[in-house]
This record gives structure tokens, C-alpha cells and sequence, in this order.
């Protein structure tokens, strides 16, 4: 598992995300599911694995409706600690939009009868292009299988298993994120972790120190579209 990829992609002098680390495990493995309002909105769906989140888009939100089939292009592993960032990422930055944590929890691997498996077995599952686990999140609960489709190197699907928290009715991840109660922030979330000092404090710098320059940006961005780019 390698971050190569991610730290690529981005200028951590410019965008509040973590540069991050290959993390060991803890007792349990974590999951995070990101809202990304980027050039189209999705969803970063976010499983701890070997020190690293293997990261899908899925641009339709995952469904508790085992009938829904969400497309889930998988992007590159992220850092574990990417699972309590919340912000905005600058225009002109990969990724540029607004992030926020949609779900967290734990979960565990299974096989095909939803029994637990160890991560070498769910590794080699992974590689195979097709994944099995028990979610224990706010909003996703139970088990969820991810198929690699055919077709290209990145396409898998997303599927709710049909459990006692699967539903028949339609299910949008943007609906249940309104009528859900649950809303928090990844602060709360990070309130035992490591606070997410570093953005914050680089926010009110560049606020404090060039008010102006914000509303120079922004007439900027009218006369000439900023590119954005979707992951
Ligand atoms: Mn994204």
C-alpha cells in the first residue's frame, strides 16, 4: 500500500487536506464516507485497509435498497487520516469543492455467508475484484458487497446485501442526509484524534492577513472558469 498516487495528485502548501501516512491498525477497521461537492457531487466511500483507505467515487451515494446498483469508480488509497477531514478544497486544486464526513464507523470482512475473514483473506478478495462486508456506521448498517465490473480497471459496484437494515423503499443518500438527525461534523468525530488545527489556523492566516485578496480571487474566477477536477 503506497500513498504515491494521492500526494501526487496534490500541493499540501495549498489545499487543507492531510498529507498523511501508511498507519497500522488499530483494533478495528474504520470506514468514512465523504461528501464531495466538487465539479459534480459525489460520495467518497473510504475502507481501511493494510494502513491505507482504498477509496471508491461513488456519484450516486450508497443505497440501503439492495435493488439500487451504485457505480463506484475506485480512485487512489488516501491516508487514514483523511477520514475526520472536512473543508474546502481551493479552486484549482485536485478535488476542488466542499467535503464533509456523510458516515463513519467500523466494519468487518466476510465471506459469502457473513462470516469474518481475516484482512490477508480480504485482501486477496480485493484483488480479485470482488468484496464482502458487515458495516457498523450512523447511517450504513450491515452487509455490503463491492464487484469489480469487467469492462475497465476501475468500475466496481456497490451493493446492499439484502439484512434486517435493508430497505425496499427508494433510498438517496442526499434525502437521508437531510432527514437525518445525525448530522456532525468531522471535528466531533476527530474530538479524540488530533484536532484539525492545521487547516483552521491556515484559514484565519489568509483571512487575517489579505481580506481583499478573497474578493480579487473571486472576480477572477468570473472573467475565467477555474478548471476543476472531479475525483
Ligand atoms: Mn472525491
Amino acid at each position: 500500500m503506497s500513498l504515491a498516487r494521492y500526494k501526487q495528485k496534490r500541493n499540501f502548501k495549498d489545499t487543507p487536506e492531510p498529507e498523511g501516512k501508511v498507519t497500522k491498525a488499530k483494533d478495528k477497521l474504520t470506514f468514512v464516507i465523504q461528501r464531495h461537492h466538487a465539479s459534480h457531487l459525489h460520495y467518497d466511500f473510504r475502507l481501511e485497509l493494510n494502513g491505507t483507505l482504498k477509496s471508491w467515487a461513488v456519484p450516486k451515494g450508497p443505497s440501503l435498497n439492495p435493488a439500487d446498483k451504485r457505480l463506484a469508480m475506485m480512485v487512489e488509497d488516501h491516508p487514514i487520516s483523511y477520514a475526520t477531514f472536512e473543508g474546502d478544497i481551493p479552486e484549482g486544486n485536485y478535488g476542488a469543492g466542499h467535503v464533509d464526513v456523510w458516515d463513519h464507523g467500523t466494519y468487518e470482512p466476510v465471506d459469502e455467508k457473513g462470516k469474518v475473514i481475516t484482512v490477508a483473506a480480504f485482501t486477496k478478495a480485493l484483488k480479485t475484484g470482488s468484496i464482502k462486508f458487515a458495516m457498523k456506521g450512523r447511517k450504513l448498517k450491515g452487509e455490503f458487497a463491492l464487484v469489480k465490473l469487467k469492462s475497465d480497471e476501475k468500475s466496481w459496484l456497490l451493493i446492499k446485501h439484502r439484512d434486517k437494515y435493508a430497505t425496499d423503499d427508494e433510498y438517496t443518500a442526499e434525502d437521508y442526509a437531510k432527514k437525518s438527525s445525525l448530522a456532525y461534523t468531522a471535528k466531533r468525530l476527530a474530538a479524540k484524534k488530533a484536532p484539525l488545527k492545521k487547516a483552521t489556523a491556515k484559514k484565519a492566516a489568509s483571512k487575517k492577513a489579505a481580506p481583499k485578496k478573497t474578493a480579487a480571487k473571486k472576480a477572477a474566477v468570473k472573467k475565467k472558469p477555474t478548471k476543476r477536477v472531479t475525483t
